[in-house]
């Protein structure tokens, strides 16, 4: 069994809608386990690095204008197949093609506003966890 590490962000469409317990409970209920969260509300340039494999793609702009709206939750993710599975838990980007029962199908107002962010393999998901966090932020479970 091999315990792995993903990123997770509750976007600002979802916080402003008072989500955040909502979105912690099904990542709880999944079988995923929080190891470091914290509140922060992103610059532009902190946005444009977190989503730098966008630029130049025609929703990179509107995207960031979106990330840097509101105050984000930002999450370090512990489980069996963490990445994978959370991605699972959230659905399609788009939450038109999102599966029923996924949180983007639940919560996502649009393609720009799908409430969620999952890092997409292990490799982003290293990269992620060291833009947001130092390691003494992140507190293993048992
Ligand atoms: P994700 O990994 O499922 O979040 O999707 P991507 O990495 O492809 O895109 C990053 C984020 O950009 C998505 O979650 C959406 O918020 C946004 N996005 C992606 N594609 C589009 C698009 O075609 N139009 C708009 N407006 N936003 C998009
Ligand atoms: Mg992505």
């Amino acid at each position: 069994m091999t315990i792995e590490r993903t990123f997770s962000i509750v976007k600002p469409d979802a916080v402003k809608r008072n989500l955040i317990g909502a979105i912690y409970n099904r990542i709880e209920k999944a079988g995923l386990r929080v190891v470091a969260a914290k509140m922060i509300h992103m610059d532009a340039d902190k946005a444009k690095g977190f989503y730098a494999e966008h630029e130049g793609k025609p929703f990179f702009e509107d995207l960031v204008a979106f990330m840097t709206s509101g105050p984000v939750m930002v999450q370090v993710l512990e489980g069996e197949n963490a990445v994978v599975r959370y991605r699972e838990l959230m659905g399609k980007t788009n939450p038109e093609e999102a599966a029923c029962g996924t949180l983007r199908a639940d919560y996502a107002l649009s393609l720009r506003h799908n409430s969620v962010h999952g890092a997409d393999s292990p490799v982003s998901a290293a990269r992620e966890i060291a833009y947001f966090f130092a390691d003494d932020e992140i507190c293993p479970r048992d």
